[in-house]
């Protein structure tokens, strides 16, 4: 039996391109003693594989290497199984079954999906998956939330940065989000009902200005997704005892000459908390956060958006566009059908 597999042809210099990817039929191996075999239905891509892809960094996680097939977070269907912890027909998720079609795995780091939530299955690479327990973890944890605050979040339109603005507004805050297009902003407005949306690009060197107009009483927490000069803006903006959530700064990943922060003074003076985290780290809270985005997903208090990519074939281009931005909410590929 053949597994079509994307592997990493080439570590990209820059932005990644098509050309750094190739999809390889091979050999699928025989299940041993313990392992089970998995039918991919979907997968996720994220920002912190560009990261993988460059060699010879000092990171959290080892670099993809080339000629290997890469890995990622998957939702599958259990097919048969030599003695694995999971029985055929459970549908099972995990961070590192992606990128293929067959996922031979002893179940290590993979989890059962709870099938009797009304939620669609994608949604637990979304909203209940590894997104949503970021935004749930490091808005909450990091960012200490009290009612009337102004927070800030860039990427707003994006998987992360979505459902921040929505547990901000749950939380009683004042949401000011940004993302790269009139669309996105009109959809943060109309549908997820942030209070006000700038257009970055059309902002340009203007961002700043735009911040301090669409928040008028300063920031007291800023989401970063981003980096550069939406951190810049953050900083001028925040108002005493603000804290910022290094949650991701997507604007340098392809950059090879990242740009400086100059005015990180402002951290001194406002007396600003400014903490990074990994959201793997608190993965030991998934069973809370569970409970609590489950009951506002149950409640209807939580949108959210997929942009699907259908095909495997397909899955370098999502990779791709999320550096272009194609993505509202989060970025998917359709590897297979929910049901066979
Ligand atoms: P998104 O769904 O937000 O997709 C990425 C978005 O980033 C794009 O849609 C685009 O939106 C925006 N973007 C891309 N390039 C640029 C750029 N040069 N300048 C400004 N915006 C850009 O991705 P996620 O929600 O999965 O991730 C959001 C952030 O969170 C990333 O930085 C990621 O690395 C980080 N992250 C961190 C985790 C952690 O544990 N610390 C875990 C998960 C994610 P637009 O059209 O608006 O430009």
């Amino acid at each position: 039996m053949k597994n079509r597999e994307v592997r990493l042809k080439s570590y990209p210099d820059g932005l990644p391109s098509r050309e750094c990817f190739e999809i390889v039929d091979a050999d699928l191996p025989a299940l041993q003693p313990g392992q089970m075999l998995v039918r991919n239905i979907w997968m996720s891509v994220d920002p912190y594989m560009r990261g993988r892809m460059t060699p010879n960094r000092q990171s959290y996680v080892p670099p993809f290497e080339l000629g290997k097939v890469l890995d990622g977070g998957s939702i599958g269907q259990v097919m048969e199984s030599h003695g694995g912890p999971f029985a055929a027909g459970d549908m099972i998720t995990g961070m590192l079954g992606g990128w293929r079609q067959y996922n031979v795995t002893n179940g290590l780091g993979m989890t059962k999906i709870d099938m009797s939530l009304t939620v669609p299955l994608a949604a637990y690479l979304g909203v209940l998956g590894m997104p949503g327990m970021t935004a749930w973890y490091g808005f909450q944890r990091i960012g200490k939330p009290k009612q009337g605050e102004t927070v800030f979040v860039s990427a707003a339109a994006g998987a992360v940065g979505s459902l921040v603005c929505q547990i901000a507004k749950l939380k009683g805050c004042r949401i000011v989000g940004s993302a790269g297009s009139p669309r996105k902003c009109n959809w943060l407005k109309n549908t997820l009902g942030i209070d006000a949306a700038i257009d970055y690009l059309e902002a340009g060197d203007g961002l700043l200005n735009a911040l301090k107009e669409a928040a008028p009483k300063g920031v007291d927490i800023y989401f970063e997704n981003v980096g550069g000069l939406h951190l810049e803006a953050a900083l001028d903006a925040m108002n005493p005892n603000g804290r910022i959530i290094a949650c991701g700064m997507i604007s340098q990943y392809n950059n090879p000459d990242p740009v400086g922060v100059r005015n990180l003074f402002n951290i001194i003076g406002k007396r600003i908390l400014m903490q990074g985290f990994i959201v793997s780290d608190s993965f030991a809270e998934i069973p809370a956060f569970i409970a609590e985005m489950g009951a506002w997903v149950a409640a209807g208090k939580i949108k959210w958006e997929d942009t699907v990519y259908e095909g495997l074939e397909k899955s370098p281009d999502a990779f791709i566009g999320l550096f272009s931005g194609e993505n509202l909410g989060k970025a998917l590929v359709r590897i297979g059908p929910d049901k066979v």
